[in-house]
């Protein structure tokens, strides 16, 4: 697509909800299957064990996007055909990652219902733009596209990637947070950088956006406790990892769960109806932000005044601590304080602080003239 500057105003300012006929629209949005499609077997009997627990999305990728060559790279386009066969055995929805034109056109061809576009591609702007060009030329008002966050912590670059996508005429369109790399060993394999996530939230309200536990935390034992904070901070839904053989999975091994553990971590997870909270908690919090900002100044105010207090003393020749003057201005402040309802011993703590503070910035003053 050639350069027009009109499209790029388009901020995404109409998305669509992410609803599925017979999936409950008020609970988070589940979608579950192993990394990699290995073979026809290994995705049947995967899909048929989610769907029994009551997943309806089954994810898997046919193209796998590896760090170094040599790796299993995915089945390819037979694994289209198999997702086509869990779709009809299981009546589940499908989902699949795609990083380039071929595959976008195969995987709508072969009636994939959702497609994602993986960390290192959304680190692309050329291939973003190739897969945005090709999903204007099929039927975008119909795709259904989930963006995962760039292998790196930049939003903007996210965001770029899902304007391609809306400006392609997608409407329903998704954020995937999967973590983001920083070099060294970490406890997660992705660091999540929560708060990346919520400003994203904060800018597109109406952004539909999901947890992958399963590439934050790298292993399985991550895998409740990060859903469960997903879910806390109010994420849309969950895309898990799961495989019915784990340990013998060709990608990501460590970090897929069977169908039946999966079922007991999304049974052991507190749905709480979040949305309002989070954004009351994060409006309450970017008041305190504001407080502490305005104490931070109201802080440096005082002790200018302290340092003039200083050069005062230094000229006339004063001690810098008059006992009495520091008793009386202690006893008057705690109890004002008292009356706004702190603790007498606490506001004792905080007074003598800034005291000292104040005391050692004019001991600096008196002993160095130039200041
Ligand atoms: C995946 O979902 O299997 C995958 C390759 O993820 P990511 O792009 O987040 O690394
Ligand atoms: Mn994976």
């Amino acid at each position: 697509m050639s350069y027009n500057p009109g499209l790029s105003v388009l901020i995404m300012t109409n998305l669509q909800p992410l609803t599925f006929k017979g999936i409950d629209s008020d609970r988070p949005l589940i979608i579950a299957g192993p990394c990699s499609a290995e073979s026809r077997e290994q995705m049947l009997a995967t899909a048929s064990q989610l769907a029994d627990s009551g997943i309806r999305i089954f994810r898997a990728g046919i193209w796998k996007p590896r760090t170094k060559p040599g790796g299993f790279e995915g089945v390819g386009e037979i694994g289209l055909k198999w997702m086509r066969d869990v779709k009809k055995a299981t009546g589940m929805y499908t989902a699949t990652e795609v990083a380039n034109r071929l595959h976008v056109k195969k995987a709508l061809e072969a009636g994939i219902d959702i497609l994602w576009i993986g960390a290192r591609t959304s680190a692309n702007p050329f291939a973003m733009q190739e897969i945005a060009d090709t999903l204007a030329e099929s039927n975008p008002s119909e795709a259904t596209v989930l963006v995962k966050n760039p292998v790196n912590p930049d939003i903007e670059l996210w965001i770029g990637a899902m304007q391609r996508i809306y400006n392609a005429g997608v409407r329903r369109i998704g954020a995937i947070h999967r973590g983001f790399c920083v070099y060294g060993k970490h406890i997660y394999r992705n660091m999540p950088e929560w708060r990346i996530p919520t400003e994203l939230r904060l800018r597109y309200p109406t952004l539909p956006i999901l947890c992958d536990p399963s590439h934050i935390g790298g292993k399985r034992d991550l895998i409740a406790p990060l859903s469960q904070q997903a879910m806390d901070m109010g994420f849309d839904g969950l895309i898990i990892e799961s495989h019915c053989n784990p340990d013998c999975a060709m990608s990501d091994a460590a970090q897929q769960v069977t169908p039946e553990t999966l079922k007991s971590i999304l049974s052991g997870l507190v749905f709480r109806n979040t949305c309002e909270i989070t954004e009351n908690l994060t409006s309450l919090r970017s008041r305190i932000d504001d407080i502490d900002n305005q104490l931070l100044d109201i802080l440096g105010k005082r002790m200018e005044v302290s340092r003039e207090i200083g050069r005062y003393k230094r000229v006339h020749s004063m001690p810098v601590v008059q006992a009495s003057r520091y008793n009386d201005v202690i006893r008057s402040r705690v109890e004002l304080g008292e009356q706004l309802g702190m603790d007498g011993d606490f506001l004792k703590t905080i007074l003598l602080a800034i005291h000292d503070e104040s005391v050692r910035q004019q001991i600096e003053i008196s002993s160095n003239p130039k200041c």
